[in-house]
């Protein structure tokens, strides 16, 4: 199966967590936290769609104006995720500088400032000096903040003395093309099947796409395509937590989303012998981070956002959160 979601820790398990997810086929990407950027290119920034922020501490939120500079003559919008007091934060931002010259330019953002149970959403278009819009209320019910035909993003709201989101990001199902039934069937192997998987992942199924067969050109079907070229599995889905308390409250809530998934990026900020002093700065260890992991049956984990004060130690950090994960 060749995966839709391939994430990438940009800065490493050292330093500051920045996971950079491609969607492939979609030319698009999301981003879950944007401290240093320095390991993104521009071309990887241009083709962001949305970001998502736990928390504005500097080291997951610094690198939001090198995402702004790089993106900046785009037509595509960006949607901004994030806690409470996003929306002012971002603000704050974009009103540091000075946009005189930015009178031609199509750039939209979209605030999505996540609240318990509503979301405020927000716009600032470059042409508009980015003066921002009112905000509007959006009720929410359930967890998820943001949904497309090709994936959708549940968040949960943690406690690291100030709010923080976690996020999963999920694909509703994966679609498989058989291409061993293509020869027997008369059709080619072209770019129509991009097309196919669109409408499937849409639920198009009465559409008519046009399909390459032997024969030349020919329409048919979304529901017939689907029945003879495809079958559909299981998506995937990719954790992302840091910057929280090991409280049973915050373990909980991650439980709600990240049960079984597929790979979970977790913050591993102490080892097990400062356990006091990551529950008063509210951080993980990397036994909690382990507990964590084995309590919501991830399939791979990876540790992330380590404090300097282990980054000599790293097989420590990991040897920790592996046999807490490990254990019954
Ligand atoms: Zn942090
Ligand atoms: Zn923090």
């Amino acid at each position: 199966m060749r995966p839709t979601f391939l994430p990438r820790l940009v800065n490493g398990p050292l330093f500051d967590p920045v996971v950079y997810v491609r969607l492939l086929n979609l030319k698009s990407a999301i981003l879950f936290d944007c401290g240093r950027m320095e390991g993104l290119s521009p071309r990887e920034i241009l083709s962001l769609e949305a970001i998502f922020i736990s928390h504005p501490h500097m080291d997951h939120f610094m690198g939001f104006d090198q995402i702004l500079r790089t993106i900046l003559h785009r037509e595509k919008p960006l949607h901004v995720y994030g806690p409470e007091g996003i929306r002012d934060k971002v603000i704050a931002r974009l009103g540091s500088y000075t946009w005189n010259l930015t009178g031609g330019y199509p750039l939209k953002l979209f605030i999505h400032e996540v609240r318990p149970h509503e979301i405020i959403v927000s716009s600032a278009c470059a042409h508009e000096a980015f003066r921002p819009s009112e905000p509007t209320s959006v009720a929410r019910t359930g967890t998820t903040i943001a949904s497309c035909p090709r994936y959708r993003v549940e968040s949960v709201l943690l406690d690291h003395n100030v709010p923080c989101l976690g996020y999963v990001l999920r694909e509703p199902f994966h679609v498989n093309v058989k291409v061993e039934a293509f020869a027997k069937r008369g059709y080619l192997v072209a770019p129509w099947i991009g097309k196919l998987k669109e409408k499937i992942m849409a639920g198009c199924m009465e559409d008519v796409i046009e399909v390459l067969t032997v024969s030349g050109v020919s329409l048919r079907k979304v529901m017939d395509l689907m029945h003879d070229l495809v079958v559909l599995s299981p998506g995937q889905s990719i954790a992302y937590f840091t910057d929280i308390r090991a409280s049973d409250e915050n373990i909980g809530r991650i439980g709600m989303i990240a049960t079984g998934a597929d790979i979970l990026y977790i913050e591993a900020f102490y080892l097990g012998e400062r356990e006091g002093e990551a529950h008063e700065k509210a951080h993980l260890t990397a036994r909690q981070a382990g507990m964590i992991a084995r309590l919501t049956g991830a399939r791979k984990v990876v540790p992330m956002h380590v404090s300097p004060r282990y980054h000599d130690r790293f097989e420590d950090v990991v040897h920790e959160m592996d046999a807490a994960r490990r254990s019954l």
